[in-house]
């Protein structure tokens, strides 16, 4: 059996496509027709790009003005929409997770503050919050100085301190009390033993 397919040409590249909705995009006339354009897809597409290239501006202008006029409508909306859906509530998800992961959460924050000051200082290395959970697990959970335990607060200590040239790589890093981190201060770690032991 064969099928008769017939040919279009398009008004606009003048090529020949057979005359479907894989090369025409299709659409429905006033009187509910269902019909086909009689410009080919790459034309239209190609059209359509230019055309939003050239007048980038206004539709960016157009959205700006949308969201302003349908504002209260689009507050409407979300609040509907999280009364139908209770539990997607993104923040309450991630509320829930932080309370569920303290522990991680404690490891975020002081990896991204460490990262922060290791940004501002130029160090070389990279420290991630498994490689902070080995550490503290390869210490037992004891200041590297002092073995006294730690519990939840610590303090990440840079052997090498960042302003003394040292990096954020793991080996450089270990987790210390309070107490030692904040009399350390500049000492390497070899200086702040020296010191403890002189003293
Ligand atoms: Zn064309
Ligand atoms: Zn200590």
């Amino acid at each position: 059996m064969s099928r008769y397919i017939s040919i279009m040409q398009c008004r606009t590249c003048q090529r020949d496509y057979p005359y479907s909705h894989e090369f025409f995009h299709r659409y429905t006339d006033r009187k509910g027709r269902k019909k086909l354009h009689t410009r080919c897809k790459v034309c239209a597409i190609k059209i359509a790009a230019d055309w939003y290239l050239a007048n980038k501006k206004r539709v960016s202008e157009w959205g700006r003005r949308y969201n302003i006029e349908h504002r209260e409508a689009r507050q409407r909306y979300q609040r509907k929409w999280v009364l139908k859906n209770p539990d997607y509530e993104v923040r309450d998800g991630i509320r829930r997770w932080q309370r569920a992961n303290p522990e991680k959460v404690r490891q975020q924050r002081k990896r991204g503050f460490q990262a922060r000051r290791a940004r501002m200082v130029g160090a070389a290395g990279k420290l991630t919050s498994s490689d902070l959970r080995a550490i503290y697990t390869m210490q037992s959970g004891r200041c590297f100085y002092c073995l006294t335990t730690l519990g939840n607060h610590y303090h990440v200590d840079h052997k090498v301190p960042l302003c003394r040239g040292g990096s954020n790589a793991p080996t450089n890093i270990c987790c210390a009390c309070a107490s030692c981190n904040l009399t350390k201060g500049k000492m390497t770690e070899v200086e702040f033993r020296e010191r403890r032991h002189g003293s």
